[in-house]
């Protein structure tokens, strides 16, 4: 039976990827700090631990597993990464994990290991224009990323390809861009736009308000969690180490989004914008590289994901005002 370790399985991307790893018939092991908050972990082992002890990745790194996820990290949406409160933990903490990790892999003489890069890592300058923003992969230098949170991801690419080149590791990178879904987090500070919205016109009545961070004219694209793990997969087990993108092209206005998440609630909501922390004007993923090397493309549109997200989130609300746990 083939074995997998998750690094951040008690997370949304990686919770889900225990599930589909299970699936697909691998013996997981899961690490993560905490447990996934919204339904029991499907890994066969889960350590709950600090992936910043050093000690503690060589303990759970304790054979040579045929593929480990490192997706661990200090994230969050806008909310905890574009306002500046949260930098250095961002960047010491994220970057410790990927030290101690590699270092880990590299002693058990673990071929391969994939980690979860993001699309914050590309220049800011190449992202003003809402209408045309520039993501392929070559573009990433001269480097300039418009948070410490893409400098991290930069610096930590690195890190594994020059893994790769000295001591002969198979690794590959992904760069991911807004993925959402189910079972993610809908509240509290660290929830990316698509569950915000989601979540804000859930506790809105049908003709409500709602509010929206900057003047809401700047784009984004969003990936559905069940196409990002299917892209993650087809990397893992390819020749190709990348660094490459893993993202939707469906490039929408989060005006747009929050309207198309109304009609799929059945709501005519009316937008209030204020003063927030944005990130880039404009971003979209480029899929020219991946496709071409992976054969790989998004198989649904970007409503069908919004209206799967919104049915688990506004079941949350609905139980939170009920006073129940939430439940998956
Ligand atoms: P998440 O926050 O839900 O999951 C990350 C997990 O890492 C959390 O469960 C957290 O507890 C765990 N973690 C943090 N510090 C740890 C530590 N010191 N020791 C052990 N565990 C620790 O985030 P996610 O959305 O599942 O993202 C997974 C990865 O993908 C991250 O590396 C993230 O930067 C990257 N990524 C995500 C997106 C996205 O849209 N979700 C976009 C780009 C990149």
């Amino acid at each position: 039976m083939p074995d997998a370790l998750v690094c951040g399985a008690g997370g949304f991307i990686g919770s889900h990827l225990v599930r589909r790893l299970k699936r697909e018939g691998f013996w997981v092991r899961g690490v993560d700090l905490k447990f996934p908050e919204f339904a029991p972990t499907e890994a066969d082992d889960f350590v709950q631990g600090d992936l910043r002890d050093q000690d503690f990745c060589r303990l759970v790194v304790d054979r040579g597993f045929d593929e480990v996820y490192q997706l661990a990290a200090d994230m969050g949406g806008a909310g905890f990464v574009f306002t500046g409160e949260n930098d250095a933990d961002i960047l010491h903490n994220s970057a410790t994990i990927n030290l101690n990790m590699l270092d880990a892999c590299r002693r058990r003489r673990i071929k391969r290991i994939f980690y979860s890069s993001s699309a914050c890592m590309y220049p800011a300058y190449n992202q003003e224009n809402p209408e045309n923003p520039l993501c392929s992969e070559e573009s990433a230098y001269p480097a300039a990323p418009d948070s410490e949170y893409g400098w991290e991801k930069l610096f930590s690419e690195h890190l594994y390809l020059a893994f790769a080149r000295n001591y002969g590791m198979e690794v590959r990178v992904a760069r991911y861009h807004n993925i959402f879904g189910p079972e993610g987090t809908w509240r509290g500070g660290r929830e990316k736009a698509p569950a915000a919205l989601c979540r804000k016109i859930a506790q809105t009545p049908e003709d409500g308000e709602i509010e929206v961070w900057g003047d809401g004219q700047q784009t984004r694209s969003f990936l559905y969690i069940d196409e990002c793990l299917e892209a993650t997969c087809r990397l893992m087990r390819s020749d190709f180490p990348g660094p490459v993108n893993v993202g939707s092209e469906e490039m929408i206005r989060i005006n747009d989004l929050a309207q198309m998440i109304a009609q799929v609630a059945g709501k005519k909501i009316s937008i209030r914008h204020i003063p927030g922390p944005l990130g880039v004007r404009g971003r979209n993923s480029d899929n020219r590289l991946i496709r071409e090397k992976l054969g790989w493309a998004p198989s649904q549109p970007l409503e069908k994901g919004v209206a799967l997200t919104y049915a688990w989130i506004s079941e949350q609300v609905a139980r939170d005002r009920g006073g129940k746990p939430p439940i998956a």
